[in-house]
């Protein structure tokens, strides 16, 4: 079985639902991290209905900028849904975007 295309092959972006801050999430009683939907009241846990490699480099070109070396460079994205209210949009990890620093300077 072929794995089927993120987002049906179609463009996608976050929303501003997730930008600016609105997207939030935390580890439960294990090491897994969980995206929390910026919608529902308390801590509704968001699924991740699929991923994709966006972007994969085998050198990292911040590795210049810092003592501690990565591996590779990668973007992921992935497509985010809440069962509870129907909250449905994308979000990315990378790194080679922002590297450090406090979060609230950068913007
Ligand atoms: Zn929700």
């Amino acid at each position: 079985m072929t794995k089927s295309k993120f987002n049906k092959g179609k463009a996608y972006h976050g929303s501003d639902e997730v930008t600016e801050g609105k997207l939030k999430g935390e580890t439960c009683l294990t090491d897994y991290f969980y995206f929390l939907c910026p919608k529902c009241e308390g801590k509704q846990i968001l699924r991740v209905l699929e991923y994709e490699v966006r972007v994969h480099e085998q050198e990292n070109e911040y590795n210049k900028f810092f003592k501690k070396k990565a591996t590779e460079g990668f973007t992921l994205a992935f497509h985010l849904h809440c069962e509870n209210c129907g909250f449905d949009d994308f979000i990315k990890i990378s790194n080679i975007g922002l590297q450090q620093g406090d979060i609230r300077e950068q913007q």
